[in-house]
């Protein structure tokens, strides 16, 4: 992926663009991934960088959604099971199973956990990961030896998956590139251009040198998440919103606040939420909270209050409980929680409960809501209809089966930091092949050193700029900008 040639297909006038794409997070890249592999002409604007909104900022889970079977969403949970084996089977680098287990403090919880994993087995069918089991007290602390033990009656065990959100977004616009499409980061889109008053193409900024895009299309998607309701004002400026962010943050901390390798799910804490404690890399993620409103930022703050939320449930459920002084990082996601708009101007469709698409009377295709887990899905439904709206000639989806270009960190060269598990040949790499433009791109998203440790990352910040201001051709007002930044 370079990010000039990229360039330089914006700026061809003569490519008419079948779909164009707006947003590069997961849902944007499914919709670009699917397009291109279609073989129609492709082009996607990211903003910021790939998965830099919500996409990055995930509790890293390709599952089911166990708590769903409680509301009986059933067809959610099939159609997400359905696609969390295809992720493990299309992108094994960066998805992979991980066993979780449900402590039990009450005798009724382990019959009802259990049965409802017994349920969510089933619904995996061929998809399965392994059948759900039933360790007593013993087994449940032999795999996390930082539970609370007292009271603890045994519990539940089953398994899911666990993914690198921005690293499986680079691999799908990677795989995007690959097949044809063109995808570029740090562009944004800031008009719709009109004729006769239908949507036909976009007038993009590039951001880091101000240069200007007019590209023209069959048909222009919005998937820009949280952003959904500004790209739709910019089609109808009245247009009532149909996104509602709601907060989600998570809390980095050391391996030994779970002291294992399997995860921990409580379905319903006290006040009736859902809490993770996971390992990740070397790591554990704490979370998540539920926090609205909130305002709409492509960079979300975590707030106090949330902080002391996590805190004090997980001193509920784990024997050293972390306190604030054992935070290595914290991360803030926005979910877009959405409502579709009424019929009458333009048409409406809830095509799964997990996601929605709709159409402007001007023709401006929307996608949003869902969860990374269905992405592809919603890819292949955004695409059979912008296909049939535009004309253009129907062809099958591909993505089931089409595995994602991925090559994992290798932490070779010297090391950024003696806590993180990367090296300069990473940083390397990511400038040259990953469409890295700035210290952030690379410190959170190619490599995922600000989400494991803040600390390393205020480190390593002044020699990774530099590494990258020589590779990018920059100079030292460069290196002190990203730094400030
Ligand atoms: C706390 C939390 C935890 C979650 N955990 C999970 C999980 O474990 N598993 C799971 O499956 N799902 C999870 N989800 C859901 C999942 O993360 C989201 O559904 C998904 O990332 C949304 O992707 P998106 O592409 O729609 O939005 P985003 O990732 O926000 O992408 C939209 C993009 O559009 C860009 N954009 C906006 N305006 C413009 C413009 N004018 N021009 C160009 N670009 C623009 C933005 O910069 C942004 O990058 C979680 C969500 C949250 C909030």
């Amino acid at each position: 992926m370079h990010r000039p040639d990229q360039l330089a297909r914006l700026a061809d006038r003569s490519e008419r663009w079948d779909l164009i794409i707006i947003g590069g997070g997961a849902t944007g890249l499914a919709i670009a991934l699917d397009s291109a592999s279609r073989g129609y002409r492709t082009a996607l604007l990211e903003q910021g960088d790939f998965s830099e909104g919500t996409s990055s900022k995930s509790t890293k889970l390709i599952h089911g959604g166990v708590r769903y079977l409680r509301s009986g969403e059933i067809g959610l949970v099939r159609e997400s099971l359905r696609e969390r084996g295809r992720l493990l089977r299309n992108a094994p680098s960066v998805v992979r199973p991980l066993d979780f287990v449900v402590p039990a403090y009450r005798g009724h919880e382990r019959f009802f956990y259990g049965a409802g994993l017994t349920l969510y087995d089933l619904l995996a069918g061929k998809s399965g990961l392994g059948a759900t089991r039933h360790p007593g007290k013993s087994g449940v602390m032999e795999r996390v030896p930082n539970l609370r033990g007292d009271g603890l009656r045994g519990g539940t065990l089953y398994c899911d998956g666990q993914f690198d959100d921005a690293r499986l977004a680079v691999a799908m616009a990677k795989t995007a590139v690959a097949r044809g499409a063109a995808v570029v980061n740090h562009v944004k889109v800031i008009e719709l251009i009109k004729e006769n008053g239908r949507v036909a193409g976009v007038v993009a900024s590039d951001r880091l040198d101000e240069t200007e895009y007019r590209l023209e299309g069959k048909i222009v998607i919005n998937a820009t998440g949280v952003f959904t309701d500004s790209v739709r004002r910019m089609d109808e400026p009245q247009a009532a919103p149909v996104v509602r962010p709601s907060q989600g943050i998570h809390l980095v901390l050391d391996r030994r606040f779970l002291g294992g390798e399997t995860a921990v799910m409580i379905p319903k804490t006290e006040d009736g939420r859902v809490l993770f404690v996971i390992p990740w890399m070397n790591r554990v993620i704490l979370g998540t909270t539920d926090t609205e409103p909130v305002p709409v930022e492509l960079h979300p703050q975590a707030q106090e209050d949330e902080i002391d939320y996590l805190l004090k449930y997980a001193s509920m459920y784990l024997k050293e409980a972390p306190g604030r002084g054992d935070i290595r990082a914290v991360f803030a996601g926005l979910r877009p929680l959405v409502s579709p708009p009424k019929s009458g101007a333009g048409s409406s469709a809830q095509l799964s409960r997990s996601h929605s698409l709709f159409m402007s009377a001007s023709g401006l295709l929307t996608m949003t809501g869902g969860k990374w887990t269905t992405c592809r899905q919603m890819g292949e439904d955004a695409v059979d209809r912008a296909a049939s709206v535009a004309g253009l000639p129907t062809r099958p989806c591909l993505t089931g089966d089409l595995p994602l270009l991925d090559d994992p960190a290798t932490g070779g060269g010297e090391p950024l930091d003696e806590a993180l598990p990367y090296g300069m040949g990473d940083v390397d790499r990511a400038v040259r092949e990953e469409m890295a433009m700035t210290l952030d791109d690379v410190l959170s998203r190619r490599t995922r050193a600000a989400f494991l440790d803040e600390a390393a990352v205020r480190r390593c910040s002044p020699k990774v700029a530099a590494r990258m201001a020589a590779a990018l051709g920059r100079d030292e007002g460069w290196i002190k900008e990203q730094l400030a930044r």
